[in-house]
């Protein structure tokens, strides 16, 4: 298959980059925030923490404060949540299921539209992630991996890692069957679009509740913050604790290479992705729970979509990984 064009590469180098002021490097930063692929070369081996870039990432955080001013309605606790379940089931189900691991198929139409709701989440574009996950398992707990707790500790796999300049790059040569598709492309390229839309319509939206129906007693920035800045931010940190902290508690089903493990509770927040252990053994199923007890609502999501004529061919777990892990490593506990 050709090599798709690049929108950033994935070996970039300029060589002036290094040396380029620190005004003009400030600028790039602050240009990067709304398009990816704004100088590609600048810094893409260095390893500290971009905090120019990460200031809209800090910014998602202090905004959580703000509910102290705008206040607490039912309908704004409820469209947190109602967002938190949507994107949530969007990165689990299409981000990592779906573009990472190819575990079903879907039509260009509908692997759009969950595109579109997973970059909703601030989580970089379907390509990036994507190719950053699966460097993930090709690589998990090494010192190649890019986000593995065993080497560099918790906070780094949980959030310093994709702050950095190294990170920021979408390696293309990982998702060549992603990267032709131009409508992804744009998402990754221009990632930020989707989260602003989501903010602005928020915002509109609950201008439009107090005016038309002020019973509810909500408003444009109430909806503003429990609905972007509350949800997005506890979507973040809930999905990456299967960097973290998936990597570090838990049981371990399988003797997989890597540190993962089988953890019930972040089974639960993420939808299904706890089972961890199961997914790093097998990640060739649209199914991570593999046992009937456990828990994996992304799963059973996908199922719903598939009754309905959306999706397609979800693969199952094999005969053999299931009699692999009665037999083998059953109830192993974990090492930490
Ligand atoms: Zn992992
Ligand atoms: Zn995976």
């Amino acid at each position: 298959m050709p090599q798709p064009p690049a929108i950033i590469p994935s070996r970039p180098a300029q060589p002036d980059s290094a040396q380029a002021l620190p005004w003009r490097r400030r600028l790039q930063a602050l240009r990067r925030w709304f398009d990816t692929s704004a100088n590609p070369g600048q810094a893409a081996a260095d390893d500290r923490i971009d905090w120019l870039r990460a200031l809209p990432f800090i910014g998602m955080h202090l905004g959580c404060l703000a509910v102290w001013w705008v206040g607490t309605t039912p309908v704004a606790v409820g469209t947190a949540v109602a967002l938190y379940a949507l994107r949530m089931f969007a990165l689990t189900g299409f981000y990592h299921r779906y573009f990472s691991h190819r575990t079903f198929q879907a039509s260009r139409a509908v692997q759009f539209v969950f595109a579109v709701i997973g970059a909703a989440c601030g989580q970089r574009g379907p390509l990036w992630w994507a190719a950053h996950h699966r460097n993930h398992h090709r690589l998990a707990d090494t010192l190649q991996d890019p986000h593995s707790p065993r080497h560099q500790g918790f906070w780094w796999s949980h959030a310093g890692w994709f702050l950095t300049p190294r990170a920021f790059a979408t390696d293309l040569s990982r998702v060549p069957d992603l990267a032709r598709f131009p409508e992804l492309r744009w998402l990754d390229r221009f990632d930020t679009v989707v989260p602003l839309g989501l903010a602005l319509l928020l915002f509109v939206a609950g201008q439009g509740l107090q005016h038309w129906a002020p019973g509810l007693g909500t408003d444009g920035w109430q909806m503003l913050v429990w609905g972007f800045f509350i949800s997005t931010t506890v979507l973040f940190h809930a999905t990456v604790t299967i960097n973290s902290l998936a990597h570090r508690f838990g049981r371990r089903r399988y003797d997989t290479r890597d540190d993962s493990r089988n953890n019930a509770w972040l089974a639960l927040i993420t939808f299904g992705e706890g089972w961890h252990n199961n997914h790093h053994f097998f990640p060739g199923s649209a199914r991570q729970g593999f046992r009937w007890w456990e828990l994996d609502i992304t799963y059973g999501g996908l199922r719903l979509l598939a009754a309905m004529g959306l999706v397609r061919g979800l693969k199952p777990v094999p005969a053999w990984v299931i009699e692999k892990g009665r037999k083998g490593h059953q109830g192993r506990k974990g090492r930490s």
